[in-house]
């Protein structure tokens, strides 16, 4: 007779999702547990559509507690600070320890801040200026709830500043100008790092969602890299202020801190360098996927669309693990579509370098047609992602 194996998942990101509800299979040969800090987790497609109106909060949040019930799958409320693949340990931020035979880590990444702002984003504050970093989303709508009703209550003349315009700081500052439309007194601002939008992207892509800005009043201040804040402001690295009543921090993905002393091999950024097979490239018992990972051989931007295409894969070989069957490589698709909302129920299509739908479209299809095709896409997105929320 076999004894049963213990398979700890850390992180109830969008790539574990698959792999709780698989776990429901498995209590023939192995007890799954799943660590998580929080028993909810969000679906970050949904959180502009949060921000600007269209969802309540709890519509883009799956249930994770809930969902490892019904799987049978243990669930242990705790963030993960270290992980021993030698010994085979997960250390817990409440001192306990955890022995596995398998793990999977999918814990996602934090946003790239700068020390100076560390203290802000912790306690929400500096001076009357409310911060929030765009992740953990229940922190960021709790955070701008706050600001947002404490603003309905006294109205007056304010500065709203999205940090960072890659695609989700685009999507929040369109979302927030959305929110705010009837509220002429508050500017919203698009604070970008470099001259243009998304510069890693093609020229046409940036310049559609500029006239997305432009339509919905955001204002951008282009090369405004902020290094440090002080009450009422955020300040670049040159000493520039800029005046801030709200700061949301959405600036690009770096890995947790405390991979950094796990032993496990990681990439030049810090994130865990796993094969194709999702396994880590050094300790084959450790499996590790979503924005956390990364996969050598087929690298990808961070996007939750790429983490919820590793789920299926991602069960698929941890089972096989645990079965001692050699697992399979998976080959990411090399473009994904990405469906952006623009504030109100419109949306602009995304792939390949090319955008379709509203301000992308307008100059040969026409305002009508183009914004026309750009409300359908919002129904498309809509549809697809209440469906991925619905099915766990
Ligand atoms: C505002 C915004 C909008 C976005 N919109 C899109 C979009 O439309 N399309 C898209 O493709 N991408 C989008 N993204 C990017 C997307 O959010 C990420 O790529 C995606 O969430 C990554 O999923 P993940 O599974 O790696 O991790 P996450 O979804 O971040 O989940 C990680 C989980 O791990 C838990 N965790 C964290 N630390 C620990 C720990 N130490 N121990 C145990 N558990 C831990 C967290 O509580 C969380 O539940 C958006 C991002 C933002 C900020």
């Amino acid at each position: 007779m076999t004894s049963r194996r213990r398979l700890v998942l850390l992180g109830g990101g969008h790539s574990h999702l698959p792999v709780i509800v698989a776990a429901h299979g498995w209590h023939d040969r192995v007890d799954v547990t799943l660590v998580s800090p929080d028993a909810q987790t969000a679906y970050s497609g949904m959180v502009p559509g949060v921000i600007a109106g269209h969802y309540r909060a709890q519509e883009c949040l799956i249930d994770i507690e809930r969902l490892a019930g019904r799987s049978g799958v243990r669930f242990v409320q705790a963030a993960a600070v270290g992980l021993d693949p030698v010994q085979q340990t997960i250390q817990l931020g409440d001192g306990a320890v955890l022995p596995y035979d398998v793990a999977s880590i999918d814990v996602g990444a934090t946003p790239h801040l700068a020390p100076a702002l560390a203290d802000a984003v912790d306690t929400g504050h500096c001076g009357s200026m409310t911060v929030a970093p765009c992740k953990p989303f229940p922190m960021l709508i709790d955070r701008l709830d706050h600001f947002i009703a404490e603003h309905d209550a006294r109205p007056r003349p304010v500065d709203l500043c999205v940090v960072g315009a890659g695609l989700a700081g685009i999507e929040v500052s369109l979302a927030l100008a959305f929110r705010m439309r009837r509220h002429a007194e508050a500017r919203v601002n698009l604070l970008c790092g470099d001259e243009r939008l998304m510069p890693a992207a093609p020229r046409r892509v940036g310049a559609a969602l500029e006239r997305a800005c432009a339509d919905r009043g955001v204002t951008l201040l282009r090369d405004t890299r902020i290094e440090s804040v002080e009450p009422g402001a955020l300040v670049t690295g040159n000493g520039r202020r800029i005046p801030a009543d709200l700061a949301l921090f959405a600036t690009g993905a770096t890995a947790p801190a405390w991979l950094q002393g796990s032993g496990l091999a990681l990439d030049p950024r810090g994130f865990i360098a796993v094969e194709p097979t999702l396994a880590s490239v050094s300790h084959p018992s450790v499996f590790a996927a979503g924005d956390c990972a990364s996969v050598l051989q087929h690298p990808r931007p961070k996007a939750g669309v790429h983490a919820v295409r590793q789920g299926p894969p991602l069960a698929g070989n941890l089972y096989r693990c645990i079965a001692g069957e050699a697992p399979v490589p998976f080959i990411p698709q090399r473009e994904a579509l990405a469906l952006a909302a623009l504030g109100p129920r419109s949306a602009i299509a995304i792939r390949n370098g090319i955008a379709i739908g509203g301000p992308a479209s307008r100059d040969y299809l026409g305002t009508a047609l183009a914004d026309a095709l750009a409300r359908r896409l919002w129904r498309w997105k809509d549809r697809i992602d209440r469906a991925f929320v619905g099915r766990f």
